[in-house]
């Protein structure tokens, strides 16, 4: 396979898409593998699971992410009246969906004969990285704002990796990890660039379909910094689509803090936003150039999609429900999903709704 390729010549780069690439698969070909050796024959349970819809022949990672469990929560859905299940992402390795995307990384630098890793990042894929490359003996060296919280530090530092503190923001990082990382030959786990990690997180899609078999939840509920998680689950689910495993696709609610909102003010008929917010506790979504906007974009248009701003107090109020009523706990970014859901619930009825929170992290800061 070409790994060479990953931003598209003819896109405009508007307010920072560099215009990413997608992955594209001969989904009859995927289709015959699977008649041969139906998925529910298949022993692995982590993202490999589902090795022909991924860009890679071989597992190169030990770590195993994904197989996380979908787990109801009624008492949340009551007072709703809609069914609610949680993709508990918290579970993996990293406590982390980024592990998802660290393991095709990693598999393919070690394709290629990287023996070093870059990437930039508000925390979470950082620490994903340094793991991984911990397991495997990789250098890996990331590129982090220059607010990283002391707990997030820690992790850095348990894994041994090169901790590059920026001089700014998550944005300005991204830049100073472009500019270092590329000049020095590193491979990129920047989804926001790489077109071939985000393969892995759309496996969330695929776990959620065989864990609703028959069914398709409504809408699918994820909280949106670059956009390539949300965009990778609503690409999982047109995979599913095009392979005839679902009949329909859920609709895509992404949701992001009042203060970095930029794709609820790109989508269509969002709505407005105030504009007294300054900062977010919300670290993991705080993007103010997401670097996956087209995709997202393409990919709400897809299932007529809903943009979602929250409010920091709404988030904390969800985070507190989603422990009292669900016994999770997530990262404050997270909770963004259930602060969504219940502003969307005042405006539009959910009743009988099936809705997925994809709790994408589980790292407390404290
Ligand atoms: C990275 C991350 C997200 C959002 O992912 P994007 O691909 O940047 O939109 C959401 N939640 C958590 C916990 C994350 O770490």
């Amino acid at each position: 396979m070409d790994y060479s390729a990953y931003a598209c010549p003819r896109c405009p780069g508007a307010e920072g898409d560099p215009g990413v690439l997608d992955v594209i698969y001969d989904y009859d070909a995927v289709a015959f593998d699977w008649r041969q050796t139906p998925l529910s024959e298949t022993e692995r349970r982590d993202v490999f699971r589902y090795l022909p819809v991924l860009p890679v022949d071989h597992v190169g990672a030990l770590l195993q992410p994904g197989g996380t469990p979908l787990v109801s929560a009624p008492r949340l859905g009551a007072s709703l009246g809609a069914e609610i299940w949680l993709k508990d992402e918290t579970r993996n390795p990293t406590r982390c969906l980024k592990d998802r995307a660290t393991a095709i990384a990693v598999t393919i630098a070690t394709t290629l004969g990287h023996r070093e890793l870059y990437c930039a990042s508000p925390g979470n894929a950082a620490i994903s990285l340094a793991a991984f490359c911990a397991s495997q003996d990789l250098g890996c060296h990331v590129f982090v704002p220059r607010d990283l919280s002391p707990v997030r530090r820690a992790w850095l530092e348990r894994f041994n990796a090169d901790v590059r503190i920026g001089s700014g923001p998550y944005d300005d990082a991204y830049a100073e990890a472009e500019a270092i990382g590329r000049t020095a030959g590193w491979y990129s786990r920047n989804c926001a660039l790489n077109p071939f990690l985000v393969e892995g997180k759309k496996t969330v899609a695929y776990e959620i379909f065989e864990a609703m078999p028959g069914a398709v939840p409504d809408m699918v509920v994820s909280p949106v910094g670059d956009g390539c998680t949300l965009a990778a689950i609503g690409k999982g689910f047109r995979e599913l689509y095009s392979l005839g495993r679902i009949d329909r696709l859920p609709q895509l609610v992404g949701v992001q803090a009042e203060s970095h909102a930029p794709l609820v003010h790109r989508r269509e008929g969002a709505l407005p936003v105030p504009s007294n917010a300054e900062g977010t506790r919300a670290v993991s979504i705080a993007v103010r150039r997401p670097r996956n906007a087209i995709r997202l974009l393409q990919e709400l248009d897809h299932s007529k999609g809903i943009m979602i701003a929250v409010s920091d107090r709404e988030i904390d109020n969800a985070y507190r429900r989603l422990a009292q009523k669900a016994g999770a706990v997530v990262e404050f970014s997270t909770a963004a999903t259930l602060a969504g859901l219940t502003v969307l619930a005042r405006l539009s009825s959910v009743k009988g709704k099936t809705i997925v929170l994809v709790l994408t992290g589980g790292r407390v800061e404290s």
